[in-house]
């Protein structure tokens, strides 16, 4: 508002970053709160496996509902629980609550976002593990989704860590692929599973004939390297087609479904099967 921006004091743009400042520690006090009240929760969006036509993962994305305030946004959220450190938290939160969740989707696999901050540090292998063995869900149903941010640091034993978890039989997928600092030979060097198509290159996919040129050269570098292709942010008929032609393995976005709580997830995942299965479901699968 104008006057959060504190222009209508006729003050300086300090004034802003003072609010901002102000906004940013009150929300970290807000969500530390918030996690012990059991406010914050995951919602869940569908994986579609494009070819066979069928659910086959589920993405756990942060939600939080403040009290008298409404949603708050997870890119508002991340960056400044990364900026405090609490991200470590909310991370070992959202791994066993996605494992359990999960547990109540057999057959399918569960991602869950983890900050480079925790990926970071030198416990997550053992945490990973714990929480495997404590919910006892199978380590192939669990995928780990980090952003290129954590291949930068060469130095902090996170390639032994990815190279651990592969072990275990963690996935491990690298997302908002396309955005970061990649260097292509990070992708040799670190053991993926999966990219995923940063949704910006899918949201004018049409129109622009360079990002359908960008995606299929990733998808022909994933496949040499024996990495599945996860395109997110597939929102019309239109985009799978070319997505499809471009031999992308998995699709995700508003098409199909948003993040949905966990409670309706095998109603939406049974749902979308015999959508997907069904003749009249052309519009999706045939598009
Ligand atoms: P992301 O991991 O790339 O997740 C995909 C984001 O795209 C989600 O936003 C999802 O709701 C949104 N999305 C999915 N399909 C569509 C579509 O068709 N159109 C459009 N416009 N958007 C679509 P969301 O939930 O707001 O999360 C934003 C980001 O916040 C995530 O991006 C992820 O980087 C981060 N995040 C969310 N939950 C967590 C978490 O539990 N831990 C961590 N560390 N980060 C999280
Ligand atoms: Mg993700
Ligand atoms: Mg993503
Ligand atoms: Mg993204």
């Amino acid at each position: 508002s104008a006057k959060a921006d504190g222009k209508c004091c006729g003050r300086s743009f300090d004034t802003s970053l003072e609010v901002r400042a102000l906004r940013q520690r009150q929300l970290d006090a807000d969500m530390r709160i918030a996690l012990e009240a059991g406010e914050l929760t995951l919602h869940y969006q569908p994986l579609v496996d494009i070819r066979r036509g069928r659910v086959v993962g589920l993405e756990a994305l942060l939600r939080w509902h403040k009290p008298g305030q409404g949603w708050v946004s997870p890119a508002e959220i991340i960056p400044i629980s990364e900026a405090t450190g609490f991200i470590v938290e909310i991370g070992r939160w959202a791994l066993r609550r996605a494992c359990m969740d999960a547990l109540a989707w057999p057959g399918l696999s569960v991602a869950v976002n983890i900050s480079s901050i925790h990926v970071r540090m030198p416990g997550f292998h053992d945490e990973v593990a714990a929480v495997l063995r404590e919910t006892g869900l199978a380590a192939e149903r669990l995928e780990i989704e980090i952003t290129e941010s954590v291949l930068l640091d060469r130095e902090t034993g996170v390639l032994e860590t990815l190279k651990r978890l592969r072990a275990l039989g963690v996935r491990i997928a690298l997302d908002d692929f396309g955005t970061g600092y990649s260097s292509l030979s990070y992708l040799t060097e670190f053991p993926f599973n999966k990219v995923k198509v940063d949704r910006s290159f899918v949201r004018d996919l049409q129109d622009r004939p360079e990002k359908i040129a960008i995606v299929e050269a990733i998808t022909t570098m994933a496949r040499a390297l024996a990495m599945e292709v996860t395109v997110e942010g597939v929102e019309t008929p239109q985009q799978l087609t070319v997505l499809r032609l471009k031999c992308c393995d998995i699709a995700q976005g508003y098409l199909y479904s948003p993040a949905g709580p966990a409670a309706e997830i095998a109603d939406l995942v049974r749902g979308l099967d015999e959508g997907l299965a069904s003749a009249t479901s052309d519009v999706i699968l045939q598009a």
